[in-house]
């Protein structure tokens, strides 16, 4: 993790620069968390994935690991990827298309090559942290295919998650939560409606743009606070861009490896269930490895010779 920059501000949008991380076989540009934010209303997590060359058996290699207290939001723009999880579901993912996983109590899954699609891999992954009432419940998956889609003037608009100038996505998300992606359709300017009780963060995915005079380039995260009802965004023509909105956390959540939880206890024994597959996570049918990590790092290191944990980074 590199140190952050001091926030460059313009206008009250605050600019903050992603680290990079190695997630599976592709290099990311994590936007969240970073210690300077944490959050933008609850998406907690957001990795810029590619843009990498993959095969028919080698994309995101990332094989089961465990998620408790969270929902993945899986969007990409290039490219696909193929879907396995505790519940049973398979899936193929395309651009233009929406994975939700719902990891409630617990749930594991597996990001995999499709066995046909060879090319350009790219997209951003999300995770939304759940509230009190869900985040000990069910864990679900949905795959949509057809999500509604906006024409603003200089941008074609996709709303995945959450509501936007009156399109509703279908997905079983939260209330008070918005993902968008804006593709710009040639280089202009697009006014978009905000809700003052919302904050806000764009992630650029692929070009330049300008939000309140805020040059934006992949790699950076444009936050948004509190209090506006407008945005205006200068696209150019190459630009793809992701919206993120909500309502600020109404308690901290805390995050280690891939368990969003309130407490290192809760930590503790999501990690212990991992370890031992007591069955809280049930099993993916995937060739792949399962993921395997050293503990939380507030407990005792393991002797060496018991150690059999390799480390790996967050998926
Ligand atoms: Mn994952």
């Amino acid at each position: 993790m590199t140190t952050s920059e001091p926030p460059a501000t313009s206008d009250s949008v605050e600019l903050l620069a992603s680290h990079e991380a190695r997630v599976g076989a592709l290099l990311v540009r994590r936007a969240l968390p970073q210690r300077r934010r944490r959050s933008v209303g609850a998406w907690c997590f957001a990795d810029h994935m590619g843009p990498a060359d993959v095969t028919e058996e080698h994309g995101l290699d990332i094989g089961p690991h465990p998620h408790t207290g969270l929902q993945t939001v899986t969007w990409l723009i290039d490219g696909q990827a193929l879907h396995r999880d505790s519940l049973g579901s398979e899936q193929v993912i395309e651009a233009g298309e929406l994975n939700v996983m719902t990891a409630g109590f617990g749930v594991a899954h597996a990001e995999e090559a499709t066995g046909h699609y060879r090319g350009v891999l790219q997209g951003i992954q999300l995770w939304i942290a759940q509230d009190e009432e869900r985040r000990h419940g069910a864990a679900d998956f949905e795959h949509l295919a057809d999500l509604p889609r906006l024409d603003l003037d200089a941008a074609q608009v996709t709303v995945f998650v959450g509501e936007l100038h009156g399109a509703r996505s279908p997905a079983r998300t939260a209330e008070g939560l918005l993902g968008v992606e804006l593709r710009a359709r040639g280089r202009g300017t697009s006014v978009l409606s905000l809700r003052p009780d919302f904050e806000y963060g764009v992630v650029a995915l692929t070009g330049r743009a300008r939000l309140n005079g805020a040059d934006l380039a992949p790699g950076a995260l444009a936050y948004c606070p509190l209090g506006r009802d407008e945005m205006s965004l200068d696209l150019d023509d190459d630009a793809t861009l992701i919206l993120l909105g909500g309502t600020p956390l109404a308690e901290p959540v805390f995050m280690w490896w891939n368990f969003v939880a309130r407490s290192r206890a809760e930590i503790d024994a999501a990690y212990d269930s991992w370890v031992a597959d007591d069955g809280r996570f049930q099993s993916v049918s995937s060739a792949l490895a399962r993921i395997a990590t050293a503990p939380p790092y507030w407990r005792a290191r393991p002797r060496a010779d018991s150690a059999g944990h390799s480390s790996s980074s967050t998926a």
